[in-house]
């Protein structure tokens, strides 16, 4: 079983990179990707935890904002975690995340919502990207919401007046940033809706035009629908498919591997890695 985008403490997950490893290798998962939010703090953590005929896949899923406002989300596989420009555009995203969450406060706390920067910081594991699930456990931990899938369906998501976006890279910046650093890009759940404005389906071409390597089909923010209609995309721009879980320990209802990717499509993937990154014991 392959699952190519997970989260951990680094991020807005909620297990340790070590934790999840062991997880993964319980569950029978044989190659896994540790993909969190801006960051690649947790790739070392995981590396210890691994065992023989495992295969990890070093990774990070980097927010990205089109020239339009639109979010989207990019994977970064296999790059070089030395690679200066990607640890600076990495670094870049992160520092943005503090002022952004200082106004979301803000504006909740001026709609009388008792909450403070520091209640966020409590929240967040050390170390962590920074997020609004951070954000949403605060507000749970205050009693102002009873869980963080409340806290974003009443406050917290893309269409609510305390959104707030935090600069980011463009998708095309990323791609290039990514492959740059000898690494693979894939786009994460481009057709979920509910998550609020998606992409156009002829968004794609700039984006293989730059060097997209893949879409992520299977995931459970896309109905069958959309899934479809990124095959037909996949198949038509000669695009590899992934399915993955999204696993955010007890943060999301998300289970390990609950979508996986086919093995032909991660080995035609991973050959377009310029280098054997994978690593194994
Ligand atoms: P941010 O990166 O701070 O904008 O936060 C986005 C993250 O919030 C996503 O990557 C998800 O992990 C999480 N998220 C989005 N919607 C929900 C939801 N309804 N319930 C829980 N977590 C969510
Ligand atoms: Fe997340
Ligand atoms: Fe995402
Ligand atoms: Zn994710």
């Amino acid at each position: 079983m392959i699952d190519l985008h997970t989260h951990t403490t680094c991020s807005d997950g909620t297990d340790t990179p070590f934790a999840l490893v062991k997880k993964a290798l319980s569950a029978g998962i044989t190659t896994l990707a540790i993909t969190d939010h801006d960051s690649t703090a947790g790739w070392s953590d995981s590396i210890s935890a691994i065992q023989p005929h495992f295969e990890l896949v070093l990774g990070a899923e980097i927010s990205c904002l089109t020239s339009d406002g639109i979010s989207v989300h990019m994977l970064g596989l296999l790059f070089d975690g030395e690679n200066n420009e990607m640890q600076q555009m990495l670094a870049d995203s992160r520092d943005t995340r503090i002022p952004r969450m200082r106004k979301m406060v803000e504006l909740l706390k001026a709609d009388g919502i008792d909450i403070d920067l520091e209640d966020v910081y409590q929240a967040a594991p050390e170390g962590a990207t920074v997020g609004r699930p951070h954000l949403a456990d605060a507000l749970v931990t205050k009693g102002i919401v009873g869980s963080r899938d409340e806290a974003f369906l009443e406050l917290l998501n893309n269409e609510s007046k305390y959104y707030v976006t935090h600069a980011a890279p463009t998708p095309v910046e990323a791609i290039r940033a990514i492959r740059k650093a000898g690494g693979v890009a894939v786009i994460a759940h481009p057709f979920a809706s509910r998550r609020g404005q998606i992409i156009t389906s002829s968004t794609f071409s700039d984006l293989v035009e730059a060097g997209l390597n893949g879409i992520e089909v299977h995931h459970r923010d896309q109905n069958a629908a959309e899934q479809e209609n990124l095959i037909a995309i996949a198949h038509e721009l000669k695009l590899v498919i992934t399915g993955s879980s999204d696993y955010h320990g007890t943060g999301k209802l998300n289970g390990l591997a609950e979508n996986t990717t086919h093995p032909a499509q991660w080995e035609l993937l991973e050959s377009q890695a310029d280098a054997r990154r994978v690593v194994r014991k």
